[in-house]
């Protein structure tokens, strides 16, 4: 039976990148409903302005909206990226790569880096990173799209895109309106509550306007004007877990060629990350300040950009960690109003894509039963504690010796999810894999490689192939991938092919 109580108006509070992502999706999804959506943001307060890399996942977030990543990359500046290079987290000159793509070829239902260790035990290693057709074309420069039928795992391999995050924006926010998303450019001045139910009634505008509405989505970023200002849900702060609570950014221009991925290179109290875009570099750092000062570390990237800067560096401050409850009464968080967790992995914005799914998928009517704010609860506890789980292997694994930032990461425990997937890996080269987990195992394997972490034992299955029989195959694996590579073209050729910025 349909609900007799359905929700007739949504009022999302902030234009962000949270905002319109919601504004556009919902928009979409409730197409042909009678439900009004409208968007309430404050030109005069901005938006947070960075979040320029993404994870694959984003391109269903296109195609559910109705666009293509060759499309939001005309608009946005966009350029495509393979993964990310880590560079100096094992220690200084040391580079590996961490790809949305798949190695090796599996045999006898044995993965294939199981045949990887015990050539490594063997004194036979060849770089892991020789398997992977995604880190293959990344370290090349090159790109094409991956085949919609690969002939086995070898040639699976995925794309996100980097793209300029307020030209993101803008491109989300002319569909929805187009679509038919009212907006209104005011400031938020207060929110009045229902005296009986406690839940959101209205946001009072400046001016004396008010904006009733039945569902209200918090995007207001830091602030958390609805849900944390408003609704006074507490904050849990990860801070002790993980170690950076700021980030200078600074766009620079370019020289050299436009590469598919971004790069993270670990520095003395955080990391520097380079996202290439058709037009500029994004460069930030994000560092720990209880290990550098700010002036310290605007002056450490100034000298590590690669280019005249094009802005002025913008300094964020920020509390690892989210809301202890994202859905609370008839009020749902998105964005950085929700929780952040730095962008090592480029996980925020496919934060904001799971919420707006998990929010379709528990669509609530008036009523609000409680049951479905729950579980929305719960699954993005899980969803925010696995990314911080992978993020923190990071921090931990890497092998920078004397500086105290660094030294100190290493030294902390683990959460006990975490410690017990590293046991498992140590032990015997095996996958842990939770519910909610963003990232699957290659990403890990290529964390634990990168990291240098190494089991003691690989499978005992993995005896089945003798030595010169893996060294047979593995040498036709690298031809296989030398020959899948001979058909991509330079990144930037396929950018000027394909989603050249029409600016
Ligand atoms: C240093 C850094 C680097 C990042 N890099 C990445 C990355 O590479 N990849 C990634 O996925 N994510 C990244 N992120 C996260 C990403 O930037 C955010 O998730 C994303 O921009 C969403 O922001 P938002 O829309 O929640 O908030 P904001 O961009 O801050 O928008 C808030 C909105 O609320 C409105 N608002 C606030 N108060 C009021 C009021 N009183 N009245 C009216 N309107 C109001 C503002 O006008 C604005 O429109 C990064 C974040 C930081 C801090």
């Amino acid at each position: 039976m349909a609900s007799t109580n359905p929700i007739r108006s949504i009022v999302i509070a902030g234009g962000g990148t949270a905002g319109w992502m919601a504004a556009a999706a919902l928009v979409r999804r409730f197409e042909r409903h009678p439900i009004t959506i409208t968007v309430v943001e404050s030109s005069a307060i901005g938006t947070v302005g960075v979040g320029e890399a993404t994870v694959p996942g984003i391109r269903d977030f296109f195609r559910d909206i109705g666009t293509s990543g060759a499309e939001v990359m005309q608009a946005t500046n966009g350029t495509v990226k393979l993964g990310i290079q880590f560079d100096g987290w094992r220690h200084e000159g040391h580079r590996f790569f961490h790809p949305f793509g798949l190695y090796g070829a599996p045999s006898r239902g044995v993965q294939f880096h199981q045949y990887w260790l015990k050539m490594r035990a063997a004194g036979r290693e060849t770089p892991l990173a020789d398997y992977c057709l995604c880190t293959a074309l990344a370290e090349a420069n090159l790109f094409m799209p991956p085949p919609e039928a690969p002939q086995g795992d070898l040639g699976v391999f995925d794309w996100a895109v980097h793209f300029d995050a307020s030209l993101f924006a803008r491109f989300l926010a002319a569909r929805a309106k187009a679509a038919g998303v009212a907006h209104i450019d005011a400031k938020i001045e207060g929110v009045r509550l229902d005296g009986e139910s406690g839940n959101i009634a209205a946001l009072t505008l400046e001016g004396g306007r008010t904006i009733e509405g039945d569902l209200f989505i918090d995007c207001t970023g830091f602030r958390s004007l609805l849900i944390g200002q408003t609704l006074g849900v507490p904050y849990l702060d990860w801070t002790a877990i993980l170690p950076c609570d700021r980030a200078v950014a600074m766009p620079c221009s370019r020289s050299g060629p436009l590469t598919p991925y971004t790069r993270s290179t670990a520095l003395q109290a955080g990391w520097q990350w380079r996202i290439p875009l058709q037009n500029r570099v994004g460069n930030g750092y994000v560092y720990a300040s209880r290990h550098i000062s700010d002036d310290e570390a605007v002056a450490t990237l100034r000298t590590r950009l690669e280019g005249e800067a094009l802005a002025e560096p913008n300094l964020i401050r920020f509390t690892t960690g989210k809301r202890t409850q994202v859905w609370a009464k008839n009020c749902v968080a998105l964005g950085l109003a929700a929780g952040f967790l730095e962008p090592l992995e480029s996980t925020s914005i496919t934060l904001i894509q799971t919420g707006i799914e998990r929010l379709i998928d528990f669509f609530p009517d008036r009523h609000f039963d409680p049951a479905l704010g729950e579980e929305y609860n719960r699954i993005a506890t899980q969803e925010y504690e696995r990314i911080r789980d992978f993020l923190l292997l990071h921090y931990w694994a890497n092998g920078r010796r004397g500086e105290p930032m660094w030294d100190a990461v290493r030294a902390q425990g683990l959460p006990e999810p975490l410690s017990r997937k590293i046991r498992l890996w140590s032990a015997r080269g095996r996958f842990v894999r939770y519910l909610w987990e963003s990232f699957a195992d290659p990403s890990w394997l290529s964390l634990y490689v990168g990291l240098d972490v190494i089991p003691e034992h690989y499978d005992p299955l993995g005896d089945f192939f003798s030595e010169d029989d893996l060294d047979t195959a593995f040498a036709k694996m690298r031809e296989a991938i030398a020959r899948a590579k001979a058909l991509a073209m330079p990144h930037e050729e396929f950018i000027a092919a394909h989603c050249r910025a029409q600016i």
